[in-house]
C-alpha cells in the first residue's frame, strides 16, 4: 500500500511574507493584511546583505509586491465571489493550494 498526504492551505491561511536573511538569520514578517512596501526591503536592515536588490542591479522587489497584492485581491475577490454565488442559490466554494509536505522537507 502506498499513501500519500497532501498538504493544503486556503489563500486566507497565508498571514504574513517572511525574509529570513542568509548571511546574518534576522527575520523579518510583514502581514499580507497591512499594506506592506516590499519596494522597502532592499538590503538587511540588521547587516546590510542584499535582499530584493542589488545595489546598482537588478530588483525582484516589483515582483514580490505584485504576488502579495494579487494575495490580498484574490482573497477579497473570494470573499465577494462566495456572496454572489450564495445570492444564486449556489454552494459556494473552497479553492486550496498543495504545498509540500512540511514533514519530508524537514528530512532533507
Ligand atoms: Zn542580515
Amino acid at each position: 500500500m502506498t499513501t500519500r498526504k497532501t498538504t493544503l492551505i486556503e489563500v486566507h491561511d497565508i498571514l504574513a511574507a517572511r525574509v529570513t536573511c542568509g548571511r546574518c538569520k534576522a527575520v523579518l514578517s510583514v502581514p499580507i493584511s497591512r499594506d506592506g512596501r516590499f519596494s522597502t526591503l532592499y538590503s538587511c536592515p540588521n547587516c546590510d546583505a542584499p535582499w530584493l536588490s542589488v545595489p546598482g542591479g537588478p530588483s525582484v522587489a516589483p515582483e514580490v509586491q505584485k504576488c502579495v497584492d494579487g494575495i490580498k485581491r484574490l482573497v477579497d475577490q473570494l470573499k465577494n465571489w462566495n456572496v454572489v454565488l450564495e445570492g444564486r442559490n449556489s454552494e459556494p466554494f473552497s479553492l486550496t493550494f498543495e504545498i509540500s509536505d512540511p514533514a519530508s522537507d524537514a528530512k532533507s
